[in-house]
C-alpha cells in the first residue's frame, strides 16, 4: 500500500489560488479531514512511517494539532501543543522565527516535556521549514530529543524538508 505514490490522498487535498494573498497556492487539507477513509488512511500511513517509540507527538497550531492528536492514539503517545505565543495559560518558553515580512513567536509550556523525552514533530505542511525549525529549536531548548518530523504535504521546491534533514531530522511527508 505504501508503495503507491499516495495519489489517493493527493486527490483529497484542494488547492486554493491566491490565499491568503496573491501568488500563494494554498494547499487546503480541510477536504482530506472531511473524508473519513482518507483521514484514516493518512493517519495509518503516518503511523507506519514512524520509527521507534515516541513519548510525545508535538503538533503545530492549528492544523498540525489535528494530525498530531489522531496520530498520537495509535502510537500510544501523548500530545504536546506548540502554539502561537500568548495562547498557553501556564509558564512558557518561546522561540522567534523569521517570516517573509517580520517575525513570529511560538511557545510551549515550560513543563510540557521531561528532559530526554522522544518527540515526533507533526504539521500539515512544510514549505520553507521556518516554522518546523523554530519548533525543533524550542523543543530542544526544553531538553527534548527530536529526531523525526512528519507532514501531510511537502512543497519540495521551497527546500524546508531538505533543511530539516541537514539538521539531522528524519523527514517524511504523505504527498509532495
Ligand atoms: P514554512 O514555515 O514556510 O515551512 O510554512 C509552513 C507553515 O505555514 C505550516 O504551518 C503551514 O500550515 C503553512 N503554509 C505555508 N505555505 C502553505 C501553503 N502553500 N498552503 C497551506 N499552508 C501553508
Amino acid at each position: 500500500d505504501l508503495g503507491h505514490a499516495n495519489e489517493d490522498l493527493k486527490a483529497l487535498i484542494r488547492t486554493i489560488p491566491d490565499f491568503p494573498k496573491p501568488g500563494i497556492e494554498f494547499r487546503d487539507i480541510t477536504t482530506l479531514l472531511l473524508d473519513a477513509k482518507g483521514l484514516a488512511t493518512a493517519i495509518e500511513r503516518m503511523a507506519a512511517a514512524t520509527h521507534g517509540p515516541v513519548d510525545l507527538v508535538a503538533g503545530i497550531e492549528a492544523r498540525g494539532f489535528l494530525f498530531a492528536a489522531a496520530l498520537a492514539v495509535p502510537l500510544k503517545a501523548g500530545v504536546l501543543l506548540i502554539r502561537k505565543d500568548g495562547k498557553l495559560p501556564g509558564a512558557t518558553i518561546a522561540e522567534d522565527y523569521t517570516l517573509e515580512y517580520g517575525t513570529d513567536r511560538i511557545a510551549i509550556h515550560a513543563d510540557a516535556c521531561a528532559p530526554g523525552a522522544t518527540i515526533l514533530l507533526v504539521d500539515d505542511l512544510i514549505a520553507t521549514g521556518g516554522t518546523a525549525r523554530a519548533a525543533i529549536r524550542l523543543l530542544r531548548k526544553a531538553g527534548a530529543t527530536v529526531t523525526q518530523a512528519q507532514f501531510v504535504v511537502d512543497l519540495p521546491d521551497l527546500g524546508g524538508a531538505d533543511r530539516l534533514r541537514e539538521d539531522g531530522i528524519e523527514v517524511s511527508a504523505l504527498v509532495s
